[in-house]
C-alpha cells in the first residue's frame, strides 16, 4: 500500500491487488515505528494518523522472574519523533488506501487473489481470481511487485526459493479484556519455559504466547484449562480474566518463518517486504522493514516508471537490483539479530525448566547503564537505514 501510494504520487499507473475484501484481520502486528510516523508526516498524513485511535509508547519493558526491566527507551531517539505507536493495522491500511485513492492513477482491487504469474519475456503480470465471483482475470504490467508476504504466491510462481533459517518457536495469538488500571503500552513476560507479549489496544490486550515450534497439537491436547492456568501463573494479574479465552477456537496459531531470497528481482518482477525476507516477530520490526523497502523501491523506480508514461517499457534489472542493494543490508542485519535472539534467548527460555535467579546479562547491563536503552530503541523504532519520502511524494 505504501509503494502504491508513493508511485501514484509520481503519476505512475499502479494497481494493488489485495486478496481480501477488507483489511480486518487481527494479529498481523500493530506497531507503527518512529520512522513510519516520520514518513506519514512527510507524506502529509500525520494529522489523519493522529485522529486514529492509537496508543503512543515511549518505552518497552519486560518482566523476568528476577524483576522488571526496561529494554528500549524511545525518548532517547534522535529526531523529533520519540515514541512508537500501536494502532490496529487495518486502520493504518485504510488510511493509506484512502490517501492512495485520492490519486487519479491509483486503483485498489479488493478480493483479488493472485494465483500465478504471466510469463513471456520475463514476468509480464499476474493471473488473479475475483473471490466474489470466482472469475479469473489477467493483469499485464511492465513491472510486478510481489508484496504478498511470507507465503508469497508470486515468489513461488516465479520459481524464487528463499533460503530458510530454522526458528525455535511459533506464536499463539488471542485477546483478553484490558482494565483501566492495567499497565499501559507493550509488555513482555519471560519465565522458565514460557514467554508472553501483551500489546495494549485500549479496551483489550492483544496477546502473543510463544510456544515451541511444532508444539501446537501437544499443547492443545493438554486442554484449555492447563493453558489458562499456565498463563495465570506467568502473568498473575491476568488471572481474573483468562476465562475470556473460552476455547482453543479463540487461540490462533501463527507459524513463524525466517527466510530470505538470494535475488529479490527477475525480469519484470521485484520482491519486497516479507516476500523477499520473511521476518520473525522478534523485536516487532517486520512492518518497519517492509515499509522502508517500499519507500526505497518507490524512490528508485518512481522516476523511471513515471518518465515512461503510457508507453511504459520494461524496467531494466539493473534498476531493480538497486532496490535490493539498498535494502539487503538492513534485512540481513535485523534477521541476523533475530536469529541470535532465537538461539541465545528464546531456545534457552523455552527449554529451561526452572527460573533463573538474575536478569539476563544484556538486560542487566541495560538497567545499569540506561543510556544503552537508546540502542535497542533505535533498532526497533528506526531500524538500520531508515528511508524518507522522496520530494515528489511529499504533501
Ligand atoms: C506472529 C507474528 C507477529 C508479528 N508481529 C509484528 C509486530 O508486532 N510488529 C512488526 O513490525 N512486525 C511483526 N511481525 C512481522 C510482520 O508481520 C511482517 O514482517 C510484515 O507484515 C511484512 O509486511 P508485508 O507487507 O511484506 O506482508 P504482509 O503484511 O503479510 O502483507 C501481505 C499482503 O498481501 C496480501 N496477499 C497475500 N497473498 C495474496 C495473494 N495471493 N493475492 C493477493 N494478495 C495477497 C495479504 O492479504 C496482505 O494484505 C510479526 C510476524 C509474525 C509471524
Amino acid at each position: 500500500m505504501v509503494l502504491g501510494l508513493l508511485l501514484a504520487r509520481a503519476g505512475v499507473q499502479v494497481t494493488v491487488l489485495e486478496k481480501h475484501v477488507d483489511f480486518l484481520r487481527d494479529f498481523r502486528g500493530d506497531t507503527v515505528h518512529a520512522s513510519t510516523l516520520t514518513l506519514l508526516d512527510e507524506l502529509g498524513l500525520g494529522a489523519r494518523f493522529a485522529a486514529l485511535p492509537h496508543r503512543d509508547v515511549e518505552s518497552l519493558g519486560a518482566v523476568f522472574d528476577a524483576g522488571e526491566a526496561t529494554v528500549a527507551d524511545f525518548t532517547r531517539l534522535p529526531g523529533s519523533v520519540k515514541h512508537i505507536a500501536f494502532v490496529p493495522q487495518w486502520d493504518l491500511l485504510d488510511l493509506l488506501a484512502e490517501a492512495a485513492e485520492e490519486e487519479p492513477t491509483f486503483t485498489l482491487v479488493r478480493n483479488a487473489e493472485v494465483t500465478d504469474v504471466l510469463r513471456g519475456h520475463g514476468i509480464e503480470g499476474v493471473r488473479y481470481t475475483d473471490r466474489a465471483t470466482g472469475i479469473e482475470h489477467e493483469m499485464r504490467a511492465v513491472l510486478t511487485v510481489a508484496c504478498d508476504g511470507r507465503d508469497s504466491v508470486v515468489r513461488a510462481s516465479a520459481g524464487l526459493e528463499p533460503r530458510r533459517f530454522g526458528v525455535p518457536m511459533d506464536v499463539w495469538w488471542f485477546r483478553l479484556p484490558r482494565r483501566a488500571d492495567d499497565p499501559e503500552g507493550g509488555l513482555g513476560r519471560l519465565s522458565a519455559g514460557r514467554f508472553c507479549i501483551l500489546i495494549d489496544r485500549g479496551a483489550e490486550w492483544q496477546c502473543a504466547y510463544i510456544i515451541r515450534k511444532g508444539g501446537d497439537a501437544e499443547l492443545r491436547a493438554a486442554g484449555i484449562d492447563a493453558f489458562r492456568r499456565g498463563l495465570a501463573e506467568l502473568v498473575p494479574w491476568l488471572a481474573d480474566r483468562v476465562c475470556a479465552v473460552e476455547s482453543f477456537d479463540d487461540v490462533k496459531l501463527l507459524s513463524v518463518e525466517l527466510n530470505r531470497v538470494h535475488r529479490w528481482y527477475a525480469d519484470g518482477l521485484l520482491l519486497i517486504g516479507d516476500a523477499a525476507h520473511a521476518m520473525s516477530p522478534v523485536g516487532g520490526v517486520g512492518i518497519n522493514l517492509a515499509v522502508a523497502d517500499a519507500v526505497a523501491a518507490a524512490r528508485i523506480l518512481g522516476p523511471h516508471l513515471a518518465a515512461d508514461g503510457a508507453a511504459a517499457t520494461a524496467v531494466p534489472t539493473t534498476v531493480l537490483r538497486r532496490v535490493q542493494r539498498r535494502r539487503w543490508l538492513p534485512a540481513f542485519l535485523i534477521q541476523s539479530g533475530q536469529r541470535a535472539i532465537h538461539r541465545q534467548v528464546l531456545s534457552r527460555t523455552l527449554s529451561r525448566a526452572s527460573s533463573s535467579a538474575g536478569l539476563p546479562r544484556a538486560i542487566a547491563a541495560l538497567q545499569r547503564f540506561p543510556a544503552l536503552q537508546g540502542i535497542p530503541a533505535r533498532i526497533v523504532a528506526l531500524g538500520p537505514l531508515p528511508e524518507h519520502a522522496p520530494e515528489w511524494a511529499r504533501r
